[in-house]
């Protein structure tokens, strides 16, 4: 890039209400930051191959493939500043959109977080601990660093997994021909990792500003069914203290790895009270999604207020919630019997907050939605998604 280009996106420009927001991506995450930067007075235009998408509904789109650079070109010409609502930007788009647009996140921190030995790495710079884990570069480097780590233990691509896809979990020594073979085929680099034997999943999402200034909210309590975020308590059902280091070490990771924009940090927490970082992703994320009505300033917000170079919102708790995920075969349900819950949300008095993402297709497991649940205490949120049956396992 150009000492000139450099430059260009290296200042702080402040973009005030009116100013048109490209967004890479035209999913939920970009849907709901659109709606939330509407209500500013932003305006959206966002990059998507899928017409009509969750994104595209509320917001103008361009459609075309992710890695289409004629589409990127024309993103940047309709945008003053660019986002994005997924890290595996394609690294040739993102380089050009940074020469001819302004793309205040830079592609640095996508870089590092798109392999997970980088964001390892860049993990522990800034001070803060991630799992033992080591690079693998054959079934020898695995049985060896098996051996060290002890049974069991997580083997994992360093690049394209999610939701549990590109893993593999160690749990005798017969299966390490077998797990390396599988996983080296996609031609991935790999990870071994210490299997954390954790109490509780945590995550922290903060915010920054090019101008430096940096918030957090608090933090989640998340739970996993079949690898897939299932439900975000909030507040975490842990000690005050923990909450406290959840919170600062989050701090000390957007710093320390100069992010701007959200930065979701998943954690680990043992039941000796040590927190290890998991995995980090630079933008909005699905544990964030209770900060909607739960918080004074949701995540999206946030997020368009820090790239815009605005003052960040106050991050304060409005009231405990849970966020339970609607998933593909939860929609037909919740419309089914809406009315049935709500007679039930109002004996335990909890305020549930549907939000559904306008995706077409039903398909299992899909993220089609979320409900933000309301309530004295998280308890009685939790209470309520039990009585309505939808979610059971
Ligand atoms: P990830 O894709 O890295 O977020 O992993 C998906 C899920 O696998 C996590 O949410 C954990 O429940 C579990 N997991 C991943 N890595 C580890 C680890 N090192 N120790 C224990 N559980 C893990």
């Amino acid at each position: 890039m150009t000492a000139e280009k450099e430059q260009r996106n290296a200042e702080q420009r402040t973009l005030l209400p009116g100013s048109t927001i490209g967004i890479l991506g035209g999913g939920q995450l970009g849907r709901m930051m659109a709606l939330a930067g509407s209500a500013i007075g932003y305006r959206f235009v966002a990059l998507d191959p899928t017409p009509d998408g969750p994104c595209g509904q509320v917001s103008e789109q361009i459609v075309a493939a992710y890695d289409d650079r004629e589409a990127a070109r024309e993103l940047a010409k309709r945008s003053d500043v660019i986002t994005y609502e997924f890290e595996n930007v394609d690294a040739d788009v993102a380089s050009m959109l940074m020469a001819e647009s302004y793309v205040p996140q830079g592609s640095e921190l996508l870089y590092t977080t798109q392999h997970r030995l980088r964001e390892k790495r860049a993990i522990e710079a800034a001070g803060v601990q991630v799992a033992p884990y080591s690079e693998i570069r054959s079934a020898e480097e695995l049985r060896e660093a098996a051996n060290r780590f002890g049974l069991p233990c997580v083997l994992k691509t360093a690049t394209g997994g999610y939701d549990g896809k590109g893993q593999w979990v160690i749990r005798s020594f017969d299966e390490i021909g077998e797990a390396y073979e599988t996983l080296s085929r996609s031609g991935a680099e790999l990870v071994l990792e210490q299997f954390i034997k954790f109490d509780k999943e945590l995550s922290v999402i903060a915010a920054r500003s090019p101008q430096g200034e940096v918030r957090t909210f608090p933090a989640a309590e998340n739970i996993h069914v079949d690898n897939i975020l299932h439900l975000s308590i909030v507040p975490a059902r842990i000690a005050e203290d923990i909450q406290r280091k959840a919170e600062e070490l989050a701090k000390r990771i957007a710093e320390g790895l100069g992010a701007v924009g959200l930065i979701a940090v998943e954690l680990f927490l043992t039941p000796e009270g040590e927190l290890f970082v998991n995995e980090l992703a630079p933008r909005p994320h699905n544990s964030g999604h209770y900060t909607m009505e739960a918080c004074r300033t949701s995540q999206f917000e946030q997020h368009v207020r820090a790239v815009c170079n605005l003052p960040l919102g106050d991050t304060s708790l409005l009231t405990p919630v849970v966020m339970v995920n609607v998933l593909g075969q939860h929609v037909e349900p919740l419309l089914a019997r809406m009315a049935r819950h709500d007679e039930a949300a109002k004996k335990l008095n909890v305020a549930p907050k549907v939000h559904l993402y306008g995706k077409k297709d039903a398909v299992h497991k899909r993220k089609m939605g979320h409900v933000n649940v309301l309530a004295a205490d998280v308890e009685t949120a939790l209470h309520w998604i039990e009585e309505t049956k939808i979610w059971k396992v």
